[in-house]
């Protein structure tokens, strides 16, 4: 009895003692957050893992050789699901692997068949997804082949070095003395990867129609003598906005053409649109909504501090504002012959085209338009948008209008500029389309045409011009001066 109250006294202490450990326990373990699961996308050049998490964690990542493999420690987490259903196919990782160090100390581990470098960054919670962790492993050999390339982007200088605006940075491909070469139009599909873009009402995916019309309209553009269409986004995997300008330009763009399909809170909102910049805010409050959603991208996918260089970005803006009058009439006019072959084959959101500040479209220096395809927000233009031949029509409308453009406008050393020269491309006069601040005799100068030639080719009453106004440019050398 005596020993049996003695046992039982013990073991009700025993009993508290495990109780008092256990609640610590617990409340360490309500304090972790759970890795919820893991995503994981392939892209050329770079391996993307995000951990989608119920909270806040902190991390750190190092790699290690012999073998190589990565280490990701997530502090105050737990895993709560399963790494063996990632697909690595098509990666270099060969395994992922996972210890519970602590309770709240997860420890993950990559193995890894070639070098690779790590990049990584958290992310805050978005209207899509909540605390992510993303771990970027980039091909060393990509990396590489991009050191040693010559460099044609913007060039480093310090934040404070002065810009001349006589240096513009090359972007376009250099004439070759003689030759022809080709037209490139680099065809931008909007989103990708994490970033689905909008939602169609049967769950339809915008970086998947995006994708589809892009490739079809590259099909169409290397049907075409002269051109060449190179695609931004070659498969599912996310790219920040000005990472997608930086591939546009590394390929010689003469033209960026980026390929959406448009969301509205209204689903009866319907038709097709075509987007230049606007440097002097949105000229409609649609437009400045639509921006703030397709810049909402790089929130989405995110864009850490791998790819943008504060220095280079600071130049941009410095070039953006030298060249970007120049360019934007030439966006204006492609525009313009793009919505009018689409309106062909599919209704018109706005008969005009349109300028917000969509960041993809910031190019100092090559024309870059955005094309609204249309609504999949809207239940019948969704279905439209997901079916083949509608895509083929689509992709055929925006390639007529990019090729009307360059007949009239092409890039000196292309094989378009010398069928002009050599007289077998029947074209109209030049267009110019007017932009805010250009006057008359600063066009006359551009174009190297008088100011009375102008005035008579348009029938102008006066000197003073509308902004958006389609002027007739007369050949220089029919408007030759004495
Ligand atoms: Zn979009």
């Amino acid at each position: 009895m005596k020993t049996k109250m003695g046992w039982g006294m013990r073991s009700r202490a025993l009993f508290a003692g495990i109780g008092v450990l256990l609640a610590a326990f617990a409340a360490d373990v309500l304090a972790a957050a759970e890795v919820r699961g893991v995503r994981l996308w392939r892209a050329p050049d770079n391996t993307r893992l995000v951990f989608d998490l119920s909270g806040p964690v902190q991390h750190s990542v190092f790699t290690l050789t012999a073998p190589n493999r990565i280490v990701i420690d997530i502090n105050g987490a737990q895993l709560a699901t399963k790494l063996e259903q990632l697909s690595l196919s098509n990666t270099p990782i060969t395994s992922v692997r996972s210890a519970q160090r602590t309770p709240t100390d997860l420890r993950v581990v990559i193995d890894v068949s070639a070098s690779v470098t790590p990049k990584s960054f958290s992310l805050a919670p978005n209207q899509q997804y909540g605390n992510r962790l993303v771990v970027d492993l980039f091909d060393q050999e990509a990396a590489a082949a991009e050191a040693s390339a010559p460099q044609v982007a913007i060039a480093p200088s310090t934040p404070q070095s002065p810009v001349t605006p006589t240096q513009p940075a090359p972007s376009k491909l250099p004439p070759v003395p003689g030759g022809k070469r080709d037209i490139v139009v680099a065809i931008d599909a909007g989103h990708g990867g994490e970033d689905p873009g909008a939602l169609g009402p049967k769950g339809q995916y915008e970086k998947n129609v995006t994708l589809a019309i892009s490739k079809e309209l590259q099909r169409q553009i290397n049907q075409e003598k002269g051109f060449r269409g190179e695609l931004v986004r070659t498969g599912d995997y996310f790219i920040p906005l000005r990472k997608r300008t930086e591939i546009a330009r590394k390929k010689g763009a003469d033209l960026f053409v980026s390929i959406h399909a448009d969301a509205a809170p209204s689903r009866s909102a319907f038709g097709a649109s075509v987007f230049a910049l606007s440097d002097r805010g949105a000229t409609s409050e649609t437009a400045r909504w639509l921006a703030d959603n397709e810049n909402r991208s790089d929130l989405i996918g995110g864009v850490g501090s791998v790819s943008l260089d504060d220095k280079d970005r600071m130049l941009a803006g410095v070039l953006l504002d030298l060249s970007m009058t120049a360019t934007l009439s030439s966006s204006l006019n492609v525009g313009q012959k793009v919505l009018s072959n689409v309106s062909r084959v599919t209704p018109l959101h706005k008969r005009r085209v349109e300028q917000a500040g969509f960041m993809v479209l910031k190019s100092p220096d090559i024309p870059s338009i955005l094309v609204e395809t249309g609504f999949i927000s809207n239940h019948n233009e969704s279905q439209k948008l997901a079916n083949r031949s509608h895509q083929q029509a689509l992709a055929r409308s925006i390639q007529t209008g990019i090729k009307q453009f360059f007949q009239q406008n092409p890039p000196p050393g292309t094989y378009i500029a010398w069928l002009r020269d050599q007289g077998k491309i029947a074209i109209g006069p030049r267009e110019h389309v007017v932009t805010s601040g250009e006057s008359l005799a600063l066009i006359a100068q551009r174009y190297e045409v008088s100011m009375a030639t102008l005035r008579s080719a348009n029938s102008l009453k006066s000197d003073h011009l509308k902004v958006g106004q389609m002027l007739t440019i007369p050949a220089a050398a029919l408007a030759a001066q004495p």
